[in-house]
């Protein structure tokens, strides 16, 4: 029997909808256009193929899988590079190799993971995990809230751990993700008490442990209830008027269309030479 479908939510939608709080410029409907309703015309899914920093943010989520499927490594004076050979770091361009290696050498002097009772951890390349189905209110949407890493602490508490690469600091974690992941967490681990937190493979920071309170997380589902319906509403718009594109996600040009994915196939692009 086929299922039905259903909205579906996530961290990246919630992001394209509205930008963190201090990045509002940085915000263009279009953007999401382009990366959640038109990502199978060849021109655009071209785009979308890793770029440069997602490679290394799986890469060194990979790295880190690794060292813990072979813990031995952790231990012998060659792990970083038996890990590089294992990831393939060769046949990568030298950006993604110098900075994989340089996170690999982090890991290797603190493996943060080690000594944890880890429940998941994420290899980094999986299809898309299956999602949770929620109900809100009289409806029923799909919940994406995949995770780099879960263990739990001595005292029972689940922690959720997102790791991040780039050269960004503290102020850059964004909290809603951790929302999505708290939110998640209520549901797989009902009985436990869930945090979050977010960890820079890269320059070694640290967010603060993030906790939701019930009010919270009802807030934050109902927030991904309306964006999974906003969403599906506009496919089926853009499905029957693709001339509007415009109309239903305006672009928002500015100095951030230089460092957009598709400035090269946005006509309102700052970064256009016509
Ligand atoms: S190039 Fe500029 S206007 Fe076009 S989608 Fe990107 S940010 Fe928006």
């Amino acid at each position: 029997m086929r299922k039905k479908w259903l909205p579906f939510a996530s961290y990246n939608l919630w992001s394209l909808f509205n930008s963190p709080v201090g990045k509002e410029e940085w915000h263009c409907d279009m953007k999401r256009g382009f990366k959640k309703v038109r990502n199978k015309e060849p021109q655009v899914k071209a785009l979308l193929e890793d770029t440069i920093p997602q490679k290394i943010g799986k890469l060194a989520q990979k790295g880190v899988y690794e060292f813990h499927q072979h813990t031995q490594l952790l231990k012998q004076s060659d792990g970083v590079e038996r890990v590089a050979v294992i990831l393939g770091l060769n046949r990568e361009v030298d950006e993604v190799k110098e900075r994989v290696v340089s996170i690999l050498n982090n890991y290797y002097k603190y493996p943060i993971l080690v000594g944890k009772n880890i429940y998941s951890l994420s290899r980094g390349d999986e299809e898309i995990s299956e999602p949770l189905h929620i109900k809100q209110g009289n409806s029923i949407f799909r919940l994406y809230a995949p995770t780099d890493c879960i263990f739990t602490e001595s005292d029972g508490t689940v922690h959720i751990l997102d790791f991040k690469t780039g050269k960004s600091g503290q102020n850059d974690f964004d909290r809603r993700q951790a929302y999505v992941y708290l939110l998640a967490g209520r549901y797989i681990f009902p009985n436990q008490t869930v945090i979050a937190s977010f960890y820079n493979l890269e320059n070694f920071s640290v967010s603060e442990i993030i906790e939701a309170n019930p009010e919270k997380l009802d807030f934050v589902q109902i927030e991904l209830a309306e964006i999974a319906k906003k969403h599906e509403e506009e496919k089926k718009l853009y499905r029957h008027n693709p001339n509007d594109f415009a109309k239903i996600f305006p672009p928002n040009p500015g100095s951030t269309c230089k460092y957009c994915l598709f400035n090269y196939i946005c006509q309102f692009s700052c970064e256009v030479s016509n």
